[in-house]
């Protein structure tokens, strides 16, 4: 389980979530500083600063970071910081950032871009294979819906084709795949029962004044339920790791 806010926001809140999570048994911990965000307008994160204060906090509680390299020139200094890089959604499709994450050495979470096919996802894995880097996590995180209700739809199927296709560990994004902090629970769970090796899930301490993605974080004081959920689904299906 990687848990953690969808932004860093500041050292107080990033640390405590990151105390709540570790508290409530997550393995890894999440925190995005270069923020990929639709409108120009919006929180864009605190970049290299952001990458500092989460570094502290991860090695206090313990767990490893994940978070995200936006450009290729970027790879190599959050890389410095973190223990696996992210590729986002709307840079699966970026070559040179691929290359540039993959020299890093660390391990790669690939998430799928939006209206990527499971052939152009698994093309995009292969772009970091080749370019010497085997250590790859492809992330489920929903494609676009027809749904209003929801900002896209997680893809359990595709979940398993990625896994049957490459044999790379997959995880499964139910904040971003569904947009809705309602939901997260069941569609972690329905992943972990249907044989995703993980999940990743965005927790704020307040997730009304989030700067970023409040309506699909969970509250801290939620995570312990969420995790004796996942907890007893993956026992289930024989899949818990401590
Ligand atoms: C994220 O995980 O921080 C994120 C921006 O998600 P995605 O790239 O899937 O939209
Ligand atoms: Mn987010």
């Amino acid at each position: 389980v990687i848990a953690g806010p969808c932004s860093v926001e500041s050292e107080a809140q990033f640390r405590e979530t990151a105390l709540a999570v570790k508290d409530g048994g997550a393995h890894m911990l999440r925190g995005g500083a270069f923020k990929p965000r639709t409108s120009p307008y919006a929180f864009q994160g605190l970049g290299l600063h952001g990458l500092q204060l989460m570094k502290r906090s991860a090695a206090e509680v313990g767990l490893p970071l994940v978070t995200e390299a936006m450009a290729p020139d970027q790879a190599a200094s959050v890389a410095s910081f973190a223990d696996m890089l992210q590729i986002g959604a709307r840079n699966m499709r970026n070559e040179p950032l691929l290359v540039a994450a993959a020299r890093t050495g660390l391990p790669v979470l690939l998430k799928r871009g939006m209206t990527a096919t499971v052939d152009e996802l698994l093309a995009a894995a292969q772009r970091v294979l080749a370019a010497g880097n085997p250590r790859i996590v492809v992330c489920e995180r929903g494609t676009r819906t027809p749904e209003p209700e929801l900002r896209n739809s997680v893809d359990l199927v595709a979940m398993l084709e990625i896994k049957r296709r490459s044999g790379l560990p997959v995880v499964v994004d139910p904040s971003h795949g569904t947009g809705r902090t309602d939901l997260v629970e069941a569609v972690a769970c329905a992943a972990v029962a249907a044989g995703a090796d993980g999940v990743m899930v965005e927790v704020h301490p307040n997730p009304s004044v989030a700067l970023s993605d409040g309506h699909q974080s969970m509250h801290l004081d939620s995570f312990g339920r969420f995790m004796a959920s996942v907890r007893s689904v993956a026992e289930a299906v024989a899949r818990w790791s401590p």
